[in-house]
C-alpha cells in the first residue's frame, strides 16, 4: 500500500523471516511493489549497468564484464563512432516504457525523460517532423545535412488503468526470496513453505517494512547483482 501523504512516498510490504535460519522466506506486497519489480524488465541493459555502477557498495561489481564494456564506451573518443549521436545513444539508452514507468509509486530508474529534436530547416520547409526526429541534439539530418537540435514534443500520453501500472490491484502478491512473484493465496504460501522444508510456521516472524524509493532501488539493485534478495540488510 503506497503512502503518498509524506514528501517521500513509501510502499509497505510484509516480510516473513525464518528466525532460525535467519533468512527472508517471502514477502507479501500489493500491486505497487510488484509494478516496480516488473518495471525492471523494461530497463535497457545500458541503464542497468549504469545504475549498478553507481551503487554505493564498493564491493558491487556491475554485471561483470558488462561494466568494462560500458566504461570502454565512455572512454572511446567520439571520432571512433559512426556518428556523434551513436555514442550518446549507447551511453544514455531510453526505455520504451518510460511513459508507463513514470506512473510507478516509487521511481528506481532516474533516467531523464526522453527529449526529441528535429531539424529546424526541414520543419520550416514543411516536412513532416514526426517522421524525422532524434533523441539526441547531435544527430545529422538525413534530408538536408543540418543539425537536428530543435526541441520538439510529441504527445506520448499513455492510458493507465485505475489499478496498477503493469498489474491489476485486485489482490496482493507473494514475492519469494529469489524474486518469483505469484498471486497471493494460502495454498501458494503452504506450497512455498513445503518446498523450502519449513514445517513449523512458529519459526516465521512477520516484519512490516515501509520502503522509500532509495530502499526499493537498493533492494532491486542487490537482486540484479546477487542470487538472493537481501531485503533484511536494507531495511532492518
Ligand atoms: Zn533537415
Amino acid at each position: 500500500m503506497a503512502d503518498t501523504t509524506t514528501n517521500e512516498a513509501k510502499i509497505s510490504i510484509k516480510v516473513f523471516v525464518d528466525k532460525v535460519k535467519k533468512r527472508v522466506v517471502y514477502a507479501e506486497a500489493d500491486h505497487s511493489f510488484v509494478d516496480i519489480l516488473f518495471s525492471l524488465m523494461t530497463l535497457p541493459l545500458g541503464t542497468i549497468v549504469k545504475m549498478l555502477g553507481k551503487h554505493a557498495d564498493t564491493k558491487f561489481e556491475a554485471l561483470g564484464s558488462l561494466n568494462n564494456l560500458y566504461q570502454s564506451l565512455k572512454d572511446i573518443p567520439e571520432s571512433y563512432f559512426a556518428t556523434e549521436e551513436c555514442k550518446f545513444m549507447l551511453l544514455n539508452p531510453r526505455s520504451l516504457s518510460y511513459d508507463h514507468c513514470k506512473n510507478l509509486k516509487l521511481k528506481i530508474d532516474r533516467t531523464k525523460p526522453v527529449k526529441y529534436f528535429i531539424c529546424e530547416s526541414c520543419r520550416s520547409k514543411g516536412y513532416r517532423t514526426s517522421c524525422y526526429y532524434s533523441i539526441c541534439n547531435k544527430a545529422i539530418c538525413k534530408i538536408c545535412g543540418g543539425l537536428m537540435n530543435t526541441p520538439h514534443s510529441f504527445d506520448s500520453s499513455i492510458c493507465v488503468g485505475d489499478g496498477g501500472v503493469f498489474v491489476s490491484d485486485i489482490g496482493n502478491f507473494i514475492v519469494t526470496d529469489d524474486f518469483y512473484v505469484m498471486p497471493y493465496s494460502v495454498a501458494g504460501i503452504f506450497r512455498l513453505l513445503t518446498d523450502l522444508g519449513i514445517n513449523d510456521t512458529s519459526h516465521l516472524e512477520e516484519i512490516k517494512l515501509d520502503m522509500d524509493s532509495e530502499q526499493v532501488r537498493s533492494a532491486n539493485l542487490n537482486k540484479l547483482n546477487t542470487s538472493k534478495l537481501n531485503i533484511t540488510c536494507v531495511c532492518i
